[in-house]
């Protein structure tokens, strides 16, 4: 497998790519970036739509964005996240649940984003 689009970081590790990183059926590249020993909040997934700016990252949307949840998924499922990356981002998760228990609206509005697409949690 090959990236769709051209993407420029010698930090980052190559996840895969599909036409399921959006609502829109768009080529999509997902990346893990992190330099080995750094804290993990200074890790990031990314998914990549398009060229230049056309992308999504940050560890803080990896529940509500499709592409960035399947980035997420895919670096546990190749298991490339370390140990400490690990669990900030279960806590970010966990995080994220609760804070969609008090906000419902923008549970609502996630939801229907998603429409029904299967989330990926780390157990
Ligand atoms: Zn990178």
């Amino acid at each position: 497998m090959a990236p769709f689009h051209q993407h420029d970081c010698d930090n980052c590790f190559y996840l895969g790519s599909d036409e399921e990183g959006s609502e829109e059926k768009v080529k999509t590249d997902y990346y893990f970036c992190h330099r080995q020993g750094e804290h993990p909040c200074l890790a990031t997934l990314i998914a990549r739509y398009g060229e230049y700016g056309d992308y999504s990252s940050g560890i803080d949307f990896i529940m509500s964005s499709i592409g960035l949840n399947k980035s997420l998924k895919l670096a546990v499922e190749q298991n490339v996240l370390p140990d400490d990356v690990k669990l900030y981002i279960k806590k970010k998760q966990d995080d994220w649940f609760d804070y969609c228990k008090h906000d419902l609206s923008y549970a609502e509005g996630i939801a229907k984003r998603w429409e029904g697409r299967e989330r990926f949690i780390i157990k």
